[in-house]
């Protein structure tokens, strides 16, 4: 961890807002010394942000507006409150086919709607067992033309309690860094999601490229997330 502030942030999928969520000191709210940024599902939008959290959607349609029957665009999130938004997260490139040039489109319109994107990328353990790994993040990224904050999430780790090791995630984090525009480079948060929990959370963010967590399911139960976000302060 360089002085890029630790970005983390709370994926609850299609589940409701974990109990406690809006209770006093709740963990999901701001903070000093790291960004916190719920995802929720996007019925419960609104109820976060009249609790004053930072919210952002798990995914957003890159047209502004048209014939796209249960989608939302990015102009319609940003007029609804949202600053953040999740691009081309693996759920989402698995059930919804979402391809590279549509994450692309997606993090293209996030950012002309003024809502900064979290582009999801990592590769599955087929790709990594025949060696693929660096050529499918790369290519991933690759194809994001504007600037965006990178989510590394190897498939086989998310929602498996298999947590990538923290020298190999700082070898795709390095990686990942090296492939952004040099103008950017330093500035760029590049978080890290699979599986991340309490008890592996410090040996992560010691990682000096390891800038932030997007966390699934330890986001669900709100003592493991603000466990989460005091290990990944700096000490
Ligand atoms: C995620 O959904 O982005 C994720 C990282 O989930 P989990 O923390 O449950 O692996």
């Amino acid at each position: 961890m360089t002085n890029r502030i630790p970005l983390i942030a709370a994926n609850w999928k299609m589940n409701a807002p974990p109990v406690g969520w809006d209770g006093e000191d709740s963990p999901y709210s701001p903070r000093d010394g790291a960004d916190v940024v719920v995802f929720p599902s996007h019925l419960d939008i609104h109820v976060c942000l009249e609790k004053f959290l930072t919210v952002g959607s798990q995914c957003g349609r890159p047209e502004a507006q048209g014939a796209f029957t249960g989608d939302i665009s990015m102009a319609l999130l940003a007029a609804h409150g949202c600053t953040w938004v999740l691009c081309g997260h693996s759920e989402r490139r698995m059930h919804h086919s979402e391809s590279d040039a549509f994450v692309a489109l997606q993090a293209s319109a996030a950012v002309a709607a003024g809502l900064h994107p979290i582009v999801c990328v990592g590769e599955t353990a087929d790709e990594r067992e025949m060696g693929q790994a660096k050529d499918v993040v790369k290519r991933q990224v690759q194809a994001i033309e504007v600037p965006a904050t990178f989510a590394y999430e190897p498939v086989w780790a998310i929602g498996t309690g298999v947590t990538a090791s923290p020298d190999d995630a700082q070898e795709m984090h390095a990686f990942i860094r090296s492939l952004l525009p040099k103008a950017g480079r330093d500035s760029a948060r590049i978080i890290y999601g699979g599986s991340v929990k309490p008890d592996n959370t410090k040996a992560l963010m010691m990682q000096p490229d390891i800038d932030g967590a997007l966390v699934g399911n330890a986001s669900l139960d709100p003592a493991s997330f603000r466990k989460i976000i005091e290990f990944s302060l700096p000490s």
